[in-house]
């Protein structure tokens, strides 16, 4: 008899998204000529650029001749990418990483969630609140997360992140066996300074932590101070993976490929504190396992993005983007909203009137602007009060989204 995972089960009342889409199908019932504008899910909206497309091209075009065709390619990806990363990402910011400690993956969603598999099921897990849902879902999936007591889990430690703390989260006092950071932060849209992260680096290193850092959003910094790596700290090195992806980067979203960076002196201890084993290995032999490598195509697709035409093609859509987020940032602003983030990450993080339920406020500017926001309790109990819009709509949706909520806030 195969008795189920019924750890699954304590996912089912809490996703978000298809709420979202269950009340905006039920707005344009009611409402069937009112186009709705979305500033909701964090999906890029702008075509690949033309050197990606391009290598996409050839190495069809490789794969369709018998000298070129590619089966299985290396499980931890192939040396022609893993070598520019290496000197891309990181040699250029004066960071050392062999290409033995990158993992080319199909995206920093799976990565996330999966690298849970390398330790106990009974670690301590620490978040910044809000938070990306994933984080914690997979961790709820093994049962590592406890039970769901109505607004938290009970075996997570919540570090909140609000305009009172200036979206700073707090060191915590007691010892966390492994902590998810997320820079620049989805859902605020808010970043860390170096002094800032590096007092996390340095709790993990006096408490044997170990930290993920998500760092899917980097190539939106604008502030020449702000951390792009959490390499950039030293020690790092001893106490964190960090998360990669082209997703946001370069609008991989539906090509599909990332990293990981699992560094040879990051280790963890076994049960009896007799031994401790590099990580790198065990991925290495997870991997091996379970999975069969990126397609060759997203590889050569996402080694386009270091070429010359390709940083500069994706730099222009990200300061598409950018652009976005700054006029909107501008316009709610002059309406009289306090606006979070949007200036180093394509988000911003807007605090409704009158600390107004976060739900509220959705239905509020759905009926009341035909414009879609995602509610920030989603994202954890200290969402509650905020919600969070996104900059990777077009620029005209953009425009429609801020003319509309003129009126609508000038009604109310
Ligand atoms: C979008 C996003 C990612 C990227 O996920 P992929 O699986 O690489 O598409 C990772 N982390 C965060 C916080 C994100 O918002």
């Amino acid at each position: 008899m195969a008795l189920v995972n019924e750890h699954y089960l304590k996912l089912s009342n809490n996703y978000l998204f298809a709420d979202i889409a269950k009340k905006v199908k039920a707005f344009q019932v009611s409402h069937p000529r009112q186009k709705v504008v979305s500033l909701g899910v964090g999906d890029v909206t702008q075509p690949l650029c033309p050197a990606v497309v391009e290598a996409m091209h050839r190495a069809v075009d490789e794969m369709a001749r018998k000298s070129g065709f590619h089966g299985y390619g290396p499980v931890q990806g192939y040396e022609f990418l893993r070598e520019a990363i290496v000197k891309n990402d990181y040699l250029s910011r004066g960071i050392r990483i062999d290409i033995s400690e990158i993992f080319i993956s199909d995206g920093a969603k799976s990565d996330t969630g999966d690298i849970q598999e390398l330790v106990r099921w009974d670690n301590s897990i620490g978040v910044t609140d809000p938070i990306y849902p994933a984080y914690i879902d997979s961790n709820v999936t093994i049962g590592r997360a406890g039970v769901w007591t109505g607004d938290k889990w009970s075996n997570v430690t919540y570090f909140p992140c609000t305009a009172e703390n200036n979206f700073v989260p707090q060191i915590p006092q007691q010892r966390v066996d492994m902590i998810y950071l997320c820079y620049p932060n989805n859902p605020t849209g808010t970043v860390l300074t170096k002094d800032e992260l590096r007092k996390w680096v340095n709790y993990a290193l006096h408490n044997d932590t170990l930290i993920l850092f998500d760092a899917a959003y980097e190539a939106y910094i604008q502030d020449e101070d702000i951390p792009h790596s959490i390499y950039e700290i030293k020690g790092a090195r001893k106490c964190a993976i960090e998360f990669r992806s082209y997703s946001k980067t370069a609008g991989f979203t539906g090509i599909r490929c990332g990293y990981m960076v699992i560094p040879k002196d990051l280790s963890a201890v076994t049960l009896d504190g007799s031994k401790r084993l590099q990580l790198n290995y065990l991925w290495s032999r997870r991997q091996g396992t379970k999975y069969n490598g990126t397609s060759y195509i997203s590889q050569r697709a996402a080694e386009a993005t270091y070429t010359p035409e390709g940083k500069q093609q994706v730099k222009e859509t990200i300061a598409y983007y950018m652009e976005n987020a700054r006029y909107m940032r501008d316009a709610l602003t002059r309406m009289g909203f306090r606006v979070f983030g949007g200036e180093n990450a394509p988000y911003l993080w807007v605090k409704t009137p009158e600390n107004q339920g976060s739900w509220k406020f959705f239905e509020d500017l759905l009926y009341g602007a035909g414009v879609v926001c995602t509610p920030g309790i989603g994202f954890g109990p200290n969402g509650e009060g905020y919600v969070r819009l996104t900059a990777f709509g077009d620029r005209d949706d953009c425009h429609e989204a801020m003319r509309r909520m003129v009126i609508w806030q000038n009604s109310r």
